[in-house]
């Protein structure tokens, strides 16, 4: 099943699946600080990509020390049918009063850039920090098709922004707010 919204001249689409087997540009990785690897996406990006992902990783480590969350570094998509990989970090939920809003607004914003200035046409989001970072998952599919929307309507060089969720409840979640976001037609 999927769905979609066209924005400007960007398409918003809803699949459910494995970020790792997308054929965008950039798939958007939801990383650590470390940017050493973990579980979750993460584990798997790493997993299906291999070695020289972590080796990009781990000089962008080296120049610049950990990476804050809500900034995003790129990578090569090593073995994956995505070129490169979009390293982000969400927030970690600790009640919703430590910026977490502003600082995941800032972690899809800060990737679309990214994949903008690198003349990227497609990208892939996983649910960011909706795993083991806690974040409500209503509230965080808000904001990602809240901010791609924004994004979309300011910026029209991405032709597809891919929304990949990992199972049917997320799906769900996300098709529902999708529906809530869209305008309505008069009368
Ligand atoms: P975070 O630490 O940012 O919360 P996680 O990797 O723990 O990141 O989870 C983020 C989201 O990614 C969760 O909704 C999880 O179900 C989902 N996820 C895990 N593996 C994959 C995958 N291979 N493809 C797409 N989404 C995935």
């Amino acid at each position: 099943m999927n769905m979609a919204l066209v924005i400007n001249k960007t398409r918003l689409v809803l699949i459910q699946g494995d970020i790792t087997q997308q054929a965008t540009d950039a798939i958007v990785n939801a990383a650590n600080s470390g940017l050493m690897g973990g579980g979750g996406v993460d584990g798997a990006i790493h997993r299906a990509g291999g070695p020289v992902i972590m080796e990009e990783c781990r000089r962008i480590r080296e120049k610049i020390g950990r990476l804050p969350a809500g900034r995003a570094v790129i990578t090569t998509g090593g073995r994956l049918k995505a070129k490169y990989v979009i390293h982000t970090v969400g927030p970690v939920w600790h009640g919703g009063r430590s910026d977490e809003a502003e600082t995941l607004v800032s972690a899809y914003r800060e990737s679309l850039k990214l994949a903008v200035e690198k003349g990227l046409k497609s990208i892939s989001f996983p649910a960011i920090s909706t795993g083991a970072y806690g974040y409500p998952l209503e509230r965080a599919a808000r904001i990602a098709l809240a901010t791609a929307m924004d994004f979309a309507r300011g910026d029209d060089s991405l032709q597809e922004i891919r929304f990949v969720l990992y199972d049917s409840y997320s799906y769900q979640v996300y098709a529902d707010t999708m529906r809530e976001l869209t305008p309505k037609p008069e009368g």
